[in-house]
């Protein structure tokens, strides 16, 4: 953060996070699409890989976890 396509990275993690502990998708999505209502959800992301350059210390494949993200909840 701050991501250039205005990606929320923390919460899109929050809520895929939230999704595959509890195994609720739905209630996930009911406070992804809440939240991050005009931006911030994963498919905004253009994969330019910033943010990643950003953290790499915890080696997060940042980029594909959005992909999981943006397939699980649709946008
Ligand atoms: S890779 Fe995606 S989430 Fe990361 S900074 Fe670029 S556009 Fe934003």
């Amino acid at each position: 953060m701050p991501c250039p396509s205005t990606v929320n990275i923390p919460e899109c993690f929050a809520q895929l996070n939230y999704a595959a502990i509890s195994g609720d998708v739905e209630y996930a999505r009911f406070f992804y699409d809440g939240l991050l209502i005009e931006s911030g959800y994963a498919s905004l992301c253009v994969k330019c890989g910033a943010c990643e350059e950003k953290c790499p210390p915890q080696g997060i494949r940042i980029r594909d976890v959005l992909t999981e993200v943006s397939t699980l909840f649709g946008r």
